[in-house]
């Protein structure tokens, strides 16, 4: 009794350890890469430019790396290393799926190449099932935007100087703009994932989620002034944008990048579950299904799991559940705007 109850806490102690091990190795390099088996066949792939019978016009080099035919614009460096990227690209991928095949047989479980599980690429697509996601995010939050628009200025009365009676519009417009962008720039990487697009994906996800921190803190707060407007906001926009520059002009650091993310996420699910809980907004439980949705949508980015058929992994599925999620998020801003109104008229009256 008394032995294991003394064993308990060593034991969980090893199990923490055993699964930050696993963790941090997950983020530095991958099994799937490490495995010699992989390894030889894009080497060897890299020379003969084929994988089993399958060969790639990429990989058309001679001995020396110059190219064996071709006009002159074809034998420019900066197309040859467009050309060796592309070749050593299509070698990882085919030697991935004869490993993941071979391994499949042998009644293995999938595995991470750099990084990445083994998707199946359609028309040359990464991860299409994310694309497509990405793609309707971007055009629920572009109807999104538009609603509001048409509202503030069609639907609602304005003020003498034809500027709305809602407060938070311009925030509003800059929270479209910059959602719109970080979806544009989703669809782009998921499709081809290379150094810049996943730069401009990560930094727009960073601006995104900074952003609309600080609209979480001005709107539950009620901060209506500019100059408590600039104290609130400047030191959230000093960071991320140090953070930003950090990433792209320093280091790519994923675990301290996730750790921002993360922390600029509950810190904002945290403000909006505090003020739906004390304000008397009729639209609140809207508020109370964000909240909890995001909640349970980011355990999906923390529990990760290989994709099923080759095409849907948890990033995916969280993709997915941003759709309703965000719909029901403008819709939150409309009430906003429309209850906003109608306070400030009866003052006006
Ligand atoms: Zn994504």
């Amino acid at each position: 009794m008394d032995g294991s109850r003394r064993l308990m806490p060593r034991r969980r102690w090893v199990v923490l350890l055993l699964a930050l091990a696993g963790l941090v190795g997950s983020l530095d390099a991958s099994a799937g890469d490490a495995d010699p088996v992989y390894k030889s066949c894009v080497e060897k792939c890299e020379q003969s430019g084929c994988v089993g019978d399958q060969c790639f016009q990429h990989c058309k080099f001679s001995s020396d790396g110059k190219p064996v035919d071709g006009p002159w614009y074809m034998q420019e460096p900066l197309y040859l290393r467009w050309k060796q990227w592309d070749c050593r690209s299509d070698c990882r991928y085919h030697c991935m799926l004869a490993r993941e095949e071979e391994r499949t047989l042998l009644g293995g479980k999938p595995i991470k190449y750099h990084g990445k599980w083994p998707f199946l690429r359609v028309y040359g697509i990464q991860e299409p099932v994310s694309v497509a996601l990405s793609a309707l995010n971007l055009s629920v939050q572009f109807h999104g935007w538009l609603s509001f628009f048409i509202l503030l200025y069609y639907k609602l009365p304005l003020r003498p100087d034809k500027k709305t009676y809602y407060e938070y519009t311009g925030l509003w417009h800059t929270y479209g703009i910059l959602s719109m962008n970080s979806w544009f720039w989703s669809a782009v990487f998921h499709s081809r994932d290379v150094e810049l697009t996943e730069k401009l994906d990560y930094s727009s996800a960073v601006a995104l989620l900074g952003f609309s921190l600080i609209l979480a803190l001005l709107r539950a707060f009620n901060i209506r002034d500019e100059a408590s407007r600039v104290m609130f906001s400047a030191p959230v926009i000093a960071f991320v944008t140090t953070h930003i520059l950090y990433l792209n002009f320093y280091q790519f650091d994923y675990g301290w990048n996730m750790k921002v993310c993360v922390a600029m996420g509950i810190a904002q699910l945290l403000i909006w579950a505090i003020w739906a809980g004390v304000t008397c907004h009729p639209s609140r439980w809207k508020l109370w299904v964000v909240v909890v949705g995001g909640g349970l949508a980011l355990l999906l980015e923390i529990y990760d799991f290989p994709p099923y058929m080759g095409f849907v992994d948890a990033h995916a599925l969280w993709h997915a559940t941003a759709i309703p999620l965000s719909y029901l998020w403008w819709s939150f801003i409309r009430d906003d705007a429309e209850l906003r109104t109608t306070i400030l008229l009866k003052k006006v009256k």
